[in-house]
């Protein structure tokens, strides 16, 4: 095992990275172009209007821009909390809401589904599955849904532990309830469906894990499957599904399979009605390192990819792929924007996407054709996008495989991640929640695919874990950042961009009053300025946003609502850095209009109460030995350096670092199985359970960063 030494750190550090309404507008001219750009159209269901939010993305070209205009740069400055509703959650919150008939729908940590009265917040329904917790051990990046879909008289969400569900909109009764996995393979499902002709769409997660990925079409009566489209080959001996799986099979090399290759559609899709095809966003490879995955090489189809297909059979049509042979967890499952842009002189029907790799995509929809791209956060994986091939051209140091770890722009958190961007046809700008947030890569050596609840991603997780100084471990820390950044995708160059504390920063939305809304990990929701970045307004929310915002307009009052809750993969990981205010144990639904006048419910902070860990006696070896364990088993929940802001546990404090033996049952006897914690005995051993018990007790001891956390993220 090579570990990361001070200096190796440090000489990383100095690698020079990176390259770096409209006023005329009548509600009846809205109301007929939104059942147009809605795709909804009358006999088939909703009559939608700009009035309400129907779909998960505002439309099916999924451009999250309403067409109000009310609230405008003059009148935001009056925005007020018209009302809240307490989700009873202390966990993320990654949902865009959905507003039809006066009813809000909104999604909630393990899958509560609640329906309120859109105008005042009164609680019409609520639909709690029964979800077995143990499938938190499954979930990569925290129990968080991004919501649901509404069609007919239904509302279609999809479960953490991978059922597909239709409630009556009226009541919340289940009108059925389908397994759409494998119960003997780590899948989730996290991601909103989206409803096409009749079917209601669905992927799912778990390419860290170790599964195949696929999306589904199912029947809106029934729930019957329909189709299903894989997005990597099985194995060649049990035969092909299809062409285009013989195809992507020559893609890939040696047991490709075996880890189930990974490539899920855990978050994007958008639907084109004029051409009849649904783009889907495919993910990252399983293991991450492709020396494992694939050890010869090759594109690996259809990781990384964007993939057009027929919704009515799931026939193939063209891909795009983002990043061949991706080995570094680089997804294109980010937020796709269909829209017409005007391109050195012709009207192009493109799609566009800002994935994880750092790079903003223009590709023609109509045959996938690349169009351009160019990076909007720095990079050093790759020095551009070759404009003939369309293809990335990597660095030398990048593919980490049997060479010294490399300190990498992006990582696998993205320099956008699943939160979504809009497209204001107004500006003509794209705005991005990006952000910047590096990674050591290193090949883990000895890799061995693991059942159960095990991450198999053949790279160790070193990013500040491992025991360094205090002042490289600061370095590290201020490389992370977020901001909202303006994108012009035709010149393909910001706009403007607007700094945050940090990265982690919510979804956003833009309207037709020339404004962008937003909310920060910060615990603030806040109105821009669309065309020039300043910020007009702000609120503070108690708690971290990361979910999206939307608007609707009742009796004439225009709403903007946003879902509040800090969690993900970041606050899990690294959650412990925030500037202020994102410790508040709550979830809401926010909703903002001028004039408002309600007041959210003063919290309780808890506490804060210093650990008082035993002293640490173990050997530097042990406890370099629970480090790297550490990363690859717990850090993910439980936080860089064994630090967690109160999602989860926050080992430094637990009593288990004082005694082995209930430490050893929590870990290998799955004590808090039903809370959630992983039962770890098919994947460590007693030994190496201990080692990592000793390396928390070194951590909670440490003066490296313990200063620096009880510093920084205590609410204020
Ligand atoms: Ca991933």
């Amino acid at each position: 095992m090579r570990l990361l030494t001070t200096a190796c750190l440090t000489a990383l550090l100095t690698i020079s990275a990176c390259k770096a309404k409209t006023a005329s507008d009548t509600p009846a001219k809205a109301q007929s172009e939104s059942l147009q750009t809605a795709g909804v159209t009358e006999g088939t269901i909703l009559k939608a209007s700009p009035m309400e939010w129907v779909t998960h993305g505002g439309n099916y070209a999924e451009q999250r821009h309403s067409k109000l205009n009310d609230i405008t740069v003059e009148t935001v400055k009056e925005l007020g909390l018209a009302f809240s509703y307490d989700l009873g959650t202390s966990r993320g919150i990654e949902a865009t809401p959905i507003v039809h008939d006066g009813i809000m729908y909104v999604t909630s940590t393990w899958n509560i589904v609640t329906a309120l009265d859109a105008k005042t917040g009164a609680e019409l329904w609520v639909w709690e599955p029964e979800i077995d917790k143990k499938q938190a051990a499954n979930a990569c990046c925290d129990v968080v849904n991004r919501g649901v879909a509404i069609w007919g008289d239904k509302v279609f969400t999809a479960t953490i532990d991978g059922r597909l569900v239709a409630l009556d909109r009226k009541t919340g009764a289940v009108v059925w309830d389908v397994l759409t996995i494998d119960k003997s393979k780590p899948y989730t499902m996290t991601g909103a469906p989206r409803v096409v002709k009749g079917k209601v769409i669905i992927g799912n997660g778990g390419a860290e894990l170790g599964v195949r990925g696929y999306v589904g079409a199912f029947d809106v009566d029934t729930g019957e499957q329909i189709w299903r489209f894989y997005t990597v080959p099985g194995n060649p001996a049990d035969g092909f599904e299809s062409d285009t799986m013989k195809m992507a099979a020559e893609t890939w090399t040696g047991e490709f399979w075996a880890a189930g290759g990974g490539g899920t559609v855990w978050d994007s899709m958008a639907y084109d009605a004029e051409l009849d095809l649904l783009y889907v966003g495919v993910g990252n490879g399983s293991p991450w390192n492709q020396a494992i995955r694939s050890p010869e090489g090759g594109d690996n189809l259809f990781l990384s990819s964007i993939v057009a297909v027929r919704p009515d059979t799931g026939e193939y049509v063209w891909h795009y792929q983002t990043t061949p042979g991706e080995t570094w967890d680089y997804t294109a499952t980010q937020h796709m924007i269909l829209a017409d842009l005007e391109i050195e002189g012709a009207t192009r029907k493109v799609i566009m996407q800002a994935p994880k790799n750092g790079f903003f995509y223009v590709i023609d929809r109509e045959t996938g054709e690349f169009i351009s791209g160019e990076n909007f956060v720095p990079v050093n994986w790759a020095t551009h996008i070759d404009k003939e091939t369309g293809r990335p051209v990597e660095t030398a140091e990048a593919r980490y495989q049997g060479k010294d770890p490399f300190l990498q722009l992006p990582g696998p958190l993205g320099a956008h991640n699943w939160h979504p961007m809009s497209y204001s046809p107004d500006t003509g700008l794209v705005y991005i929640p990006a952000q910047e947030a590096p990674w050591v890569y290193q090949e883990m050596e000895n890799y061995k695919q693991e059942g159960g609840a095990a991450w198999n991603t053949g790279t160790n997780f070193i990013y500040g874990m491992l025991p360094t100084d205090k002042a490289t471990f600061r370095a590290l820390r201020s490389m992370l950042k977020g901001r909202l950044l303006a994108w012009d995708p035709v010149a393909q160059k910001p706009a403007w961009t607007f700094e945050h504390g940090g990265p982690w920063n919510g979804g956003i939305l833009s309207t037709a009053g020339n404004l962008v809304f937003q909310g920060t990990a910060d615990a603030h929701f806040a109105a821009y300025n669309a065309k020039t970045g300043e910020r007009l307004w702000r609120n503070f929310t108690q708690t971290g946003i990361v979910a999206a915002p939307i608007s609707y307009a009742i009796d004439g009052e225009q709403y903007i609502a946003v879902a509040s809750g800090w969690g993900g993969s970041y606050a899990l990981g690294f959650g412990g850095v925030l500037p202020t205010g994102s410790a508040a144990k709550v979830g809401r639904v926010l909703v903002y209009k001028v004039g408002g006048t309600a007041t959210l419910p003063d919290i309780q902070m808890a506490e804060y109460t210093a650990p008082t860990p035993p002293k640490s006696t173990a050997t530097e070896a042990v406890i370099k030995a629970g480090a790297v364990h550490y990363a690859n088993r717990c850090g993910a929940c439980h936080g860089d350096q064994a630090y967690s802001m109160g999602l989860v546990p926050n080992l430094r404090a637990s009593a288990a670092i004082s005694d082995a033996d209930l430490w050893n049952d929590i870990l290998l006897g799955g004590a808090l199985a039903e809370n959630g914690m992983p039962n770890f005995a098919n994947n460590l051993t007693q030994e190496q359970s201990e080692s990592i018990r000793e390396y928390v007790i070194f951590e909670a001891n440490s003066d490296r960063t313990k200063d620096f956390y009880e510093s920084v993220s205590r609410p204020k």
